[in-house]
């Protein structure tokens, strides 16, 4: 293993989303591609909003996406635990030497002395804590304690004009250090912020690179203020761009599902999803698009994570599900439809091996039609019903007057073949059009419409085989009445 250490730490308020994810899988291609370790940190500090439940499922959507850890929450590891408020002892240890260093101070102000504070400030255009609390005394600090108040700690930011992040995807960016305030790092119930957990942990870890959102990028001049103050090294940083929806604004619920578990529920394969997070910020250059993980960890570099925001865009995304499903073993396409099928109650119960051969063949037949599974009811309830209903336009195809002669010829030429193969089955269609000395849309066009109620769809040599000798013949002859 090299020293690259990178995190994913997800604040466990919800399910795993697609930026998310997106910031999950760089970190992780980092580490592979560097032969470092990947660690998952669980931050729920906030506690109102933090649950296990959400926890289990951001993890078992990384899971499923193929994204494995070296470290952290369920795996263990050196340098846990991986949840923050399994922590809160060393926020304490640090925050106390931060404290004695003059780094830090208790502040007693009360929200309603705040807000006052602010509104006043903000008729000057000043809009940062004044640093009221700085310099108490020692009485004075006993005295607000005596009425009550508990304080929380803030960090003490020094006097320096800028703070400059030397940023890997966006190079030097300066922060002027008169807008930060001293900012809480300790709330009054002991609890840290975000801005102080994350810093002792990144550095407990002994995290080397920091691959994040974009959104954490004004935070990171306050992390630095942390580390310098401890005397720490300050790790590298990248932060990759917002998602924007197709109209380039924030990429939210209008643009489409937000959630891996949603595109899980909707059919979308995880190698479809990862390829497609992959290029949001991403390019190798070149034309190339489909990169299995397998790819992605020989190519992945951060040099190569744009700075201008990634466009999500859904077609593509549905594109590269569409080929993923064209191109996975058809067993694991069938398993991976039946839920689908079960869903639209086109299977009840186990499914037999006899069963499960036979939908492999009705997934032979749709798979090149499909971009994700949930599209898959409409186009395989041909195969589902007894008898299907003609629409005018297919009635009309059914009336023309060589459709019996069709019909009969077909019916006798697959009752004298012993098993309904596609081999077989193509040969017997291909004589039919001879035979008959019927041009090919006098003959085909019929039956499709007959076997399958429609003018488009999977081939007839595929459908027959599916339908099987009885069920086609019941077929022809319903159609044969109009
Ligand atoms: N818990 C933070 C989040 O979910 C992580 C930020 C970071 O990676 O530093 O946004």
């Amino acid at each position: 293993m090299s020293n690259v250490r990178v995190r994913f730490a997800p604040s466990p308020t919800g399910p795993l989303h697609i930026g998310g994810a997106r910031s999950a899988l760089f970190n992780w291609l980092y580490a592979r591609r560097n032969n470092g370790s990947f660690i998952v940190r669980i931050e729920d500090t906030d506690l109102e909003r933090s649950s296990r439940a959400s926890e289990e499922n951001i993890l078992a959507a990384l899971r499923w996406l193929g994204l494995d850890w070296d470290e952290g929450v369920e795996v263990g590891g050196e340098n846990g635990p991986y949840r923050q408020t399994e922590r809160l002892q060393l926020y304490n240890e640090y925050l106390q030497v931060l404290l004695k260093n003059g780094d830090a101070y208790y502040c007693y102000c009360t929200e309603e002395e705040l807000a006052a504070e602010r509104e006043a400030l903000l008729a000057s255009g000043e809009i940062r804590y004044s640093g009221k609390c700085r310099d108490l005394s020692g009485d004075e600090r006993c005295r607000l304690e005596s009425e009550g108040r508990k304080p929380v700690v803030r960090f003490r930011v020094p006097e320096e004009k800028t703070i400059t992040v030397d940023d890997l995807v966006r190079g030097q960016v300066s922060f002027d250090c008169s807008g930060i305030g001293d900012f809480i790092i300790m709330k009054s119930d002991g609890i840290p912020t975000y801005n102080f957990a994350v810093t002792v942990d990144d550095y407990s870890m002994g995290i080397t690179h920091v691959i994040r959102a974009e959104e954490h990028l004004s935070n990171t001049p306050r992390q630095i203020l942390i580390y310098r103050a401890l005397g720490w090294n300050v790790p590298r940083f990248a932060h990759v761009s917002l998602i924007l929806g197709k109209d380039r604004t924030k990429m939210s619920k209008r643009h489409g599902a937000t959630s891996i578990e949603q595109y899980q529920s909707q059919g979308y394969l995880p190698e479809a999803l990862v390829n497609f997070l992959a290029l949001l910020g991403w390019s190798p250059g070149g034309e190339e698009e489909v990169f299995t993980l397998e790819d992605l960890k020989g190519q992945f570099s951060l040099d190569r994570v744009a700075k201008s925001p990634a466009v999500f865009d859904l077609e593509k995304l549905n594109w590269l599900n569409g080929y993923y499903i064209r191109n996975s073993s058809l067993d694991r396409i069938t398993e991976l439809a039946i839920p689908f099928l079960r869903e639209a109650r086109y299977i009840t119960g186990e499914v037999s091996e006899e069963t499960f051969q036979w939908l492999k063949k009705v997934m032979a037949a749709v798979r090149e039609r499909i971009e994700s599974f949930s599209e898959l009811p409409q186009h395989v309830d041909i195969f589902f019903s007894e008898m299907l209903d003609y629409d005018d336009a297919a009635q009309e195809i059914l009336r023309q007057e060589q459709v019996p002669i069709v019909f009969n010829f077909l019916r006798d030429k697959l009752s004298a073949l012993e098993d309904l193969e596609e081999s077989s089955v193509k040969k017997v269609l291909r004589a039919l059009s001879k035979e008959l000395g019927l041009g090919g849309k006098k003959v085909y066009m019929p039956l499709r419409v007959a076997l399958t109620g429609r003018t488009h769809g999977p081939e007839l040599y595929q459908v027959i085989p599916i339908l099987g000798k009885e069920l086609t013949a019941a077929r022809l002859a319903h159609a044969l009445q109009f």
